[in-house]
């Protein structure tokens, strides 16, 4: 037998250098809120593999439910019958929607093929071209959504030409816009309101506009939630504050007959503590996209619309080899059934308390070089980030450089973490850390993760 070392050896050989790697190790084994390594190292997750294994690796209901399903029938290709577990997610799901217009469903392996779908639809929905999309979001690898992703180059740096016809707008995010982190969330989302205005009236007119796409939670570029505060005061009455920004997106759509793609796969399926962060507003999308969490590991996306729209593509325009891979729905049928048998919602909420409060405390930590090194903590339910101050700043007008603060602190800090057995990501072209711990995470496990985090804090910022 291989030793473990030869097998990592091997693998750095013949895997592409086109992948990174949180940790040169094997991943053997998953259970619940930990994972195990070839060299025997058991360490916490808190990346669930990016935001999939949100009900913990290996959920013994999930991973049955897959299990009895392969020694049914695995390939139901879906341009040639319905599947069973397909047909029943559809039922899991539509009580699930944030807004009860969405009943047609479609789906898809990954996240990137939703978002292509997604683009394709608005096409044939509007006879339009142009997609606009936001500063910092993150949609895929594929042509088209690597042409509407804005939060790093790295991603498409050497790939060009992406498809033509994405138009990029501001997210009100304030490092982005380079105000302070103190600037009213309202101020920030009329500034971008205005800013698509703008952009309709300047460079993409709305007959050729087919959609916005954002992401309403930034996942890639720093966890960042739409903002939580009112906006339209007047026509905001009666609802409730964490509308707003939602709101002004969907009027504008409304108004221009442009159509509303809201990407939900990192912060969708309970991750922000509701079935989808697009909830918290009550805005209706004209399509949503979720994947990662859905199937809890196993691959699939969902492309969900209405009939009413839906019904205007042409049989055999839509589908996929793998699409809706019967396997994958039965495992995301148990990952509905277990969010609502297990009260997940209800403990995301309760652990997200917990970590906003461990981590507010470090703003104003006894010792100096900790409290001036956190930035910021924002996120929403179990999606939360700490952005570190940076000695140069990082971004082009950065006015937050602070020359007492350590350089490259997240990646450091990530990294003295895998040392300290967590892992745990960055995200974005910040200084960001962020914390996707599984939702079914115990008090105790989430206490351990704030443990390890704050400890290689301390160490690093020394
Ligand atoms: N949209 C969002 C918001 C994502 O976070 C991701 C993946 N990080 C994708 C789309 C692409 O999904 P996939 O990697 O499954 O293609």
């Amino acid at each position: 037998t291989q030793s473990h070392e030869s097998f990592v050896q091997f693998g750095k050989k013949h895997v592409t250098a086109g992948l990174g790697r949180v940790v040169d190790a094997v991943l053997t084994k998953g259970e619940g809120s930990y994972v195990t390594l070839g060299d025997g190292r058991k360490m916490l997750d808190f990346t669930c593999g990016i935001g999939v294994t949100n009900l913990g690796h290996c959920h013994p209901k999930i991973s049955k439910a897959a299990a009895d399903q392969c020694m049914k029938v695995v390939h139901v290709q879906c341009s040639i019958a319905f599947n069973q577990p397909y047909l029943e997610l559809i039922e899991r799901l539509l009580p699930m929607m944030p807004h009860p217009s969405l009943d047609s469903f479609f789906f898809w392996n990954s996240g990137s093929e939703g978002v292509e779908a997604g683009i394709k639809m608005a096409r044939a929905f509007t006879g339009r071209q142009n997609i606009i999309n936001m500063q910092g979001a993150y949609h895929g690898r594929t042509m088209g959504a690597m042409a509407v992703t804005k939060s790093k180059t790295i991603y498409s740096a050497g790939f060009h030409p992406l498809m033509p016809g994405a138009y990029t707008l501001p997210f009100p995010y304030w490092h982005q816009l380079g105000v302070d982190p103190s600037t009213p969330p309202s101020e920030l989302s009329e500034m971008c309101l205005s800013q698509l205005n703008l952009l309709l009236a300047q460079a993409s007119a709305p007959k050729d506009t087919a959609a916005i796409i954002i992401e309403p939670v930034l996942g890639e570029g720093g966890y960042v939630p739409a903002p939580p505060e009112f906006l339209h005061v007047g026509k905001s009455k009666g609802l409730t504050p964490a509308i707003a920004y939602l709101h002004g997106l969907r009027e504008i759509c409304d108004k221009h007959g442009i159509m509303l793609i809201i990407d939900e796969v990192q912060c969708g399926f309970g991750r922000t503590g509701k079935n989808y962060y697009t909830e918290y507003s009550g805005v209706r999308p004209d399509i949503l996209l979720s994947a990662k969490g859905l199937a809890n590991g196993f691959p699939l996306s969902a492309v969900i619309s209405r009939k009413e729209l839906t019904d205007k593509l042409a049989a055999g325009s839509m589908g996929g080899t793998y699409a809706g891979n019967a396997v994958s729905c039965a495992a995301a049928v148990a990952s509905a059934d277990a969010m609502k048998e297990e009260k997940i919602l209800d403990n995301v909420n309760a652990r997200s308390t917990e970590l906003f409060a461990a981590l507010n405390a470090l703003r104003t930590d006894a010792d100096a070089a900790v409290a001036r090194a956190v930035l910021d903590v924002r996120g929403k339910g179990l999606m939360v980030a700490v952005e570190f101050a940076s000695p140069t700043g990082t971004g082009p007008y950065d006015r937050f450089a602070d020359p007492a603060v350590p350089a490259k602190l997240a990646s450091r800090v990530a990294a003295r973490c895998v040392e300290k057995g967590m892992l745990i990501l960055t995200t974005s072209v910040y200084e960001v850390v962020r914390f996707i711990p599984p939702l079914n995470v115990s008090k105790e496990d989430l206490a351990e993760g704030v443990r390890i985090f704050e400890e290689a804090v301390r160490e690093v910022v020394k």
